[in-house]
Formats: structure tokens, sequence, C-alpha cells
């Protein structure tokens, strides 16, 4: 069943594989105990039953009530729902600026374009050169109509590890609400939403090991956020649709585990990432770490000077070896990426980034292999790029 194949992954941040305990759990809720939990009749009763237990574990593991976590179908939807009925709130009272930070995810980015074509001013706080978003910056953005700040946990391209709740007690001590996108962080640190004075948070499953398409946006009761898709009476009103029996079960399982080996796998996986990133440092020249020393535990985001990430990224893949741009991928062309121009580096460094995430399945072997291979491959890279230039290409 598991096959594992010869591939050695590298890019957690992107997706992780799920669990088997995950998709054990999962699996009866497509095939036996299929019942519409809406439904009255007895057979829907145990998956009502399976979708509170999960609701309940993904509730404690953030210090929420059960009535506080909304499904929905993954990180993007929860970013647009916080961020959309927090501006429709905002524009009730005749405030309609919103303060964000420039290193978001474009699931943050584009709403909040989104809401600038309806009217709104967007503030997007630049972070300091290792990706962090002082709070006195956020304080010093803050106007009377500000109506929404959304900060982001963790960086998923850099890791930076963002000051929550210090940004939290500033939101909260001026009245305005407050969002994290902690889709990269949540399973992989604790956060606790009351002690954070978060008010709205959003996660998604695939990220700690559980099945892709199903997260959840945290709302603070007494947040009176309107019903983001429009029908039937599930998620307390406010999400429509037949409930994703399976993928919740799935997520619930999945988080119940990070959060009972959350410092056992970050352990593993700052060893798996310390030794690739120390050799990445001391082997290759001219290889500059991007981002903070307080970072997500298996994050390593890296420019490799006077090469380029896009040849870099074919030839692991060549090799078996998955890894991403510090770039988004957008219709085959490689753009630099806003998180890394944004903490100042220049195009040219940003291009010849590579981001790799392990995580806790990953070994040692694979860390060398990878480290081994990078080495052939930069100054591969590199020398074909000097024969251009010295040929006056
Ligand atoms: C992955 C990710 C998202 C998107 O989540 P999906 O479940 O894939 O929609 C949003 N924000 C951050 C920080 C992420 O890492």
């Amino acid at each position: 069943m598991e096959q594992r194949h010869n591939r050695i992954y590298l890019d957690h941040a992107a997706t992780t594989r799920t669990r088997q305990e995950a998709v054990s759990a999962m699996l009866p809720y497509f095939t036996e105990l299929y019942g519409n939990p809406s439904s009255v009749y007895e057979f829907a009763a145990e998956p009502k039953r399976a979708i509170a237990a999960a609701r309940k574990i993904l509730a404690d593991s953030i210090g929420a009530a059960p009535s506080e976590i909304y499904f929905t179908s993954g990180g993007s939807e929860s970013d647009n729902w916080a961020l959309t009925a927090a501006a429709e709130l905002g524009e009730k009272e005749g405030k309609k600026h919103i303060i964000t930070t420039a290193i978001e995810h474009h699931a943050i980015l584009n709403t909040c374009s989104y809401l600038e074509e309806r009217g709104f001013d967007v503030t997007c706080l630049r972070p300091d050169e290792q990706g962090c978003v002082s709070p006195e910056s956020v304080e010093a953005a803050i106007r009377p109509d500000t109506c929404l700040i959304s900060v982001m946990a963790a960086n998923n391209e850099i890791g930076t590890i963002e000051p929550v709740r210090e940004i939290g007690m500033i939101a909260r001590k001026h009245g305005i609400l407050f969002h994290t996108d902690a889709v990269q962080a949540y399973g992989h640190m604790r956060i606790d939403v009351k002690e954070c004075g978060i008010d709205m948070m959003s996660a998604s499953a695939h990220k700690l090991n559980g099945p892709r398409g199903v997260g959840f946006l945290y709302i603070r009761r007494g947040v009176r956020v309107r019903s983001y898709i429009r029908g039937g009476a599930q998620e307390h009103g406010r999400r429509a649709g037949t409930e994703n029996t399976p993928g919740i079960v799935g997520f619930g399982k999945a988080a119940e585990l990070a959060f009972a080996e959350l410092d056992e796998h970050a352990e593993t996986e700052r060893k798996l990432r310390d030794h690739l990133l120390g050799r990445i440092l001391t082997e290759i020249p001219d290889t500059v770490l991007n981002g903070a020393e307080s970072r997500l535990s298996n994050n390593i985001n890296v420019t490799f000077r006077g090469a380029d990430a896009e040849s870099i990224l074919i030839m692991l893949d060549m090799q078996g070896i998955c890894a991403s741009g510090g770039s988004a991928c957008a219709s085959g062309s490689l753009d630099p990426s806003h998180v890394l121009t944004a903490i100042g580096r220049s195009e040219e460094d940003a291009r010849a980034a590579v981001r790799l995430t392990v995580g806790y399945e990953n070994t040692e072997e694979e860390m060398d292999y990878a480290a081994d291979r990078l080495k052939e491959i930069v100054a591969r890279i590199r020398r074909m790029r000097g024969a251009e230039h010295s040929s006056g290409r």
C-alpha cells in the first residue's frame, strides 16, 4: 500500500503526505457511514458524532470552543472568508482600512486587491530583512477607520514566525479585528487564540499530514461574521453545504496526532534541517540563508548566488528530489518571490532562491543525498553560466 518510490520529498510547506492513521479513519465515511449528517434518521447519527468529535479536537488544539470552529474547503477559503467578512463588518461602520503585510500568502494578498477594487484602503506592511513584522509598525499603521489587521502566524516561504501575540494585544487595545493566517504554522507550533487575542484564524489539514481540501476558520464567539456560502444551516448557519465528513474526520485525526507528536516531530525536523542546512552553507560557496533565526523547524530557504532556481529545481527533479522555488510559478515562468523582494533581496537573488522543507518522515541519508546533489548541480549551473558570460552572451 505505502509506496515511497525513489523520491526525496522536500516540499512539506506545499503539502504533506496524508498519514495512514488519517486515511484509515476517513475510509468508513466514504463507503459505509455515508449518511448526510443533517438528516434525522439514525444512519446520520454516526457521521454527525464524528464531525462533532473532530470539531472538539481542533477547538481544543487552539484553546477555542467547538462552536467557534467552522469547517471550510481549506486555507484559501478560510482566508477569503475572514477578509471579506471583516471588510463587510467594517463597511457598515464606515471603516474601510485594512492592515496586512507584504509577505502574506496570495489567498490574503489577492483578496486584499479584490477589496481595494471595492473601495477599501490596504496598508501592506514591510517586514524587516529577516521577514519579521514589527508590532510597532502595526500600531503605527492604525487609523480611525481601520477595520481589520491580518498578519500570518508563520511565513510559508521563509518560515519566519511572526509576533502574533504582541500584534493581537495591539489589535485588542484598539478594538480592531485581528485575523491570522496560521495555515503554515498550525500543527507545527502551539497557538492559543485566547492568549494571542486572535479573533479569526485560518488553518488547513493538508499542511499537517491530513487530507487536501479541508480546513477551518476559527471565529471568536461574538464576532458577527456573515455567512460565506449561503444555503443550508450547516456550520452554525454560516457556511452551507453538506459536510465533507471523511475530510473532517481525517483532519481531526491528523491534528490529534500532530499535536500529540509536535515536540518530537519538531525535534526530528530541526535535526534533519540543521544537518542539510549546515552542509549547504559550509560546502556550497556564495550561499545565503533567507529568513530569521526564529523560524519553523522544517524550513530552509537559501539563495545560491550566480545560479538560478529554475535550473536547480529541474535538475533536482531529475535526481528525484522535490523542492520549490522561493518563487510563485506563474504560467511556466518563475516570478521573483514577493516575500524575498519584500525582505530586501535583489531580483537576481530572489530568482536564485530554493525552498527545502523537511518532514518527520525524511531521513538523514536523504539529507546527505540532497546535499551531495545540490553541490554538484549548483557548481554545474555556475560553470555553465560562467561560460555563457565569458563567451560574451
Ligand atoms: C498553503 C497555504 C495557504 C492555502 O491553503 P490551502 O488549504 O492550500 O487552500 C494559505 N496560507 C498559507 C500561509 C499557506 O501556507
